[in-house]
């Protein structure tokens, strides 16, 4: 058995019932509050049924509904499978269909998406829409769902709470980039997240007075950090409205944050508009940093303005939950001292394991550069429905009997005193503001889009280490149009995704190995600043 994920809110709402646990928009709502909606929304989910897949499909942002809805589907004993509003109809549809939740809980704030969703989902779903009093007009017609507008939700009272749950039930399930072209699903169970939850509550001595940032969204594993280490401890969430997320200098101000959480990025954008002034935030009394690289410059600008926090560097994939290396920024060391200009990754949680294996899977020697693999209770054990990709990705290292490895896929080195360096990807994965993308799967569609074979997509351009978008090259085609380019990359694809600019080439350069030399490419665009005129015949702005 283990603890489900939400007993840390249940808890601190029975300990702390008038103190705020979450703040959105200017409504602050308690602990008390919260719960009863949390409760109404778990007890619906429970008066429909058992189902298949164990998991309940949200679609909502950053919205009382949306982090109600997440405790709601956890106080049922399922599992939440977020969709992002901001998503192509699309993507939802594919990530609602692999899913395989046949009941959607809807914030108002989906409301202009949800009739289509619907009317295109097969199958039939029970619709819990907490913020309707009544059913919408449009779902007459379609009658194969069955929509439970907040009138005949559940009380709320009947609510049959376990706070331990069988060890292989599973908190949440994600999808992240894939190279296939598909987006890939990642299910994360209780037992993997109950041990960051814990590590990170004691590490940062989280207590009911701090007031912690909610940046991400919640198809962003981080997203659950910023829940679920705040409900743990009684703390209160405030919700970063949409135009501050990545200028959030006032926010953190105005709101007198002590615990901040976000990518490193924010801090490009900041220091861009000049919005990072030495002592900025002196209510900060922790700062993380995660998703991609650190630079140095980053964090050390981080810690002038934040004089009385930490700064700390963590590090992991979603399928390693959340973080699980962590490097405290040492404001003594000058940022040049860093490998790369970059902060390293640093050394695992306690009780999680890394190694750094050859590609024969062999531990390299200190010193040598590897692809980092991940072991412990944090890591997940698989792809959901993929047993290919699994194979690929979760494996035994030799030497290492019976245990099971999750491969990075990111390059890293050692140093003496055990220190992980981050160098790179040894693939084609980047990350634009902290999204995971995979190259190959904006080159999928432009692909069939353009009807064309050749095809590469880079991130473009890189500042201070970090790619801040994604620039397309296609082979030229005559039946290939900009506007149509675009708008059909919009239909499958999230906006971080959509490439800025599509160039046409006759030739792409080839690397010895005869594939598509992409550093030749950025390293075009680098030294024409993008104005790759003679060539250049597509051209839009994904804005
Ligand atoms: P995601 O699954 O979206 O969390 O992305 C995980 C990937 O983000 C990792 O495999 C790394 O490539 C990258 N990443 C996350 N945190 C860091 C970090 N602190 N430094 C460098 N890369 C990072």
């Amino acid at each position: 058995m283990v603890r489900n994920l939400a007993s840390g809110f249940f808890e601190s709402a029975e300990r702390f019932p008038e103190r705020p646990a979450l703040a959105v928009g200017n409504e602050n709502i308690s602990y008390q509050s919260l719960r009863q909606e949390v409760a109404r929304i778990g007890a619906t989910i429970q008066s429909v049924g058992d189902h298949q897949s164990g998991v309940v499909a949200l679609l909502a942002h950053r919205s009382k509904t949306a982090y109600a809805g997440v405790l709601g589907i956890l106080a049922a004993g399922k599992g939440y499978a977020p969709l992002n509003p901001k998503f192509p109809l699309d993507r939802t549809l594919r990530m609602l269909t692999l899913s395989g939740s046949s009941i959607l809980i809807a914030g108002a704030e989906s409301s202009a998406n949800l009739p289509n969703l619907l009317s295109t989902a097969s199958g039939s779903l029970v619709v819990i829409l907490p913020d309707c009093d009544v059913a919408p007009a449009w779902s007459k017609e379609l009658p194969k769902h069955r929509f439970l507008p907040a009138g005949q939700m559940s009380s709320g009272r009947n609510l049959s709470f376990s706070p331990e749950l069988a060890s292989a039930a599973i908190a949440y399930l994600l999808f992240t980039s894939g190279s296939t072209g598909q987006p890939k699903g990642v299910a994360i169970h209780h037992s993997n997240v109950q041990p960051y939850v814990k590590y990170v509550s004691d590490r940062y001595s989280v207590n009911e007075e701090d007031r912690l940032s909610q940046e991400f969204d919640l198809t962003f594993d981080l997203s659950v950090h910023d829940m679920f280490v705040c409900w743990e401890r009684g703390a209160c969430l405030f919700s970063v409205p949409e135009k501050s997320v990545m200028m959030p200098a006032k926010f953190i101000r105005d709101h007198q944050l002590t615990m901040w959480f976000s990518v490193p990025s924010v801090v490009g954008v900041l220091e861009k508009m000049r919005l990072l002034n030495p002592g900025s935030f002196p209510s900060l009394r922790h700062s993380l940093f995660c998703g991609e690289p650190l630079p140095a410059k980053y964090a050390a600008l981080w810690q002038k303005a934040a004089v009385n926090s930490t700064v700390e560097n963590l590090y992991g994939p979603t399928e390693a939950t959340i973080a699980i290396t962590h490097l405290h920024w040492d404001p003594g060391r000058h940022e040049k001292e860093y490998l790369n200009g970059v902060v390293p990754i640093g050394w695992p949680f306690a009780g999680q394991m890394c190694r750094i294996v050859d590609e024969e899977k062999r531990t390299v020697a200190t010193g040598e550069s590897g692809e980092l693999c991940l072991a412990g209770s944090q890591v997940t054990n698989g792809y959901w429905n993929d047993p290919d990709k699994t194979r690929e990705r979760f494996v035994q290292l030799p030497g290492c009997d019976g245990t099971t490895w999750y491969r990075t896929g990111d390059l890293v080195k050692q140093d003496a005193e055990g220190c992980i360096h981050y160098l790179g990807r040894i693939d084609h994965q980047i990350k634009v503001r902290g999204y995971r993308i995979e190259l190959q799967e904006i080159e999928a569609v432009l692909r069939r889009v353009c009807g064309t074979e050749q095809v590469v997509a880079v991130g473009w351009p890189v500042r201070n280490g970090l790619a801040e978008g994604i620039i397309a090259f296609v082979s030229r085609n005559e039946a290939v149009d900009e506007n149509v380019v675009l708008a059909e990359c919009r239909e499958s694809l999230p906006e971080y995704m959509i490439p800025r600019r599509i160039y046409l080439r006759s030739e792409f350069p080839l690397n010895a190995n005869g594939k598509t030399d992409r550093q030749v490419l950025i390293r075009h665009l680098d030294a024409e600043e993008g104005q790759l005129q003679e060539t250049a015949v597509l051209r839009g702005s994904a804005r």
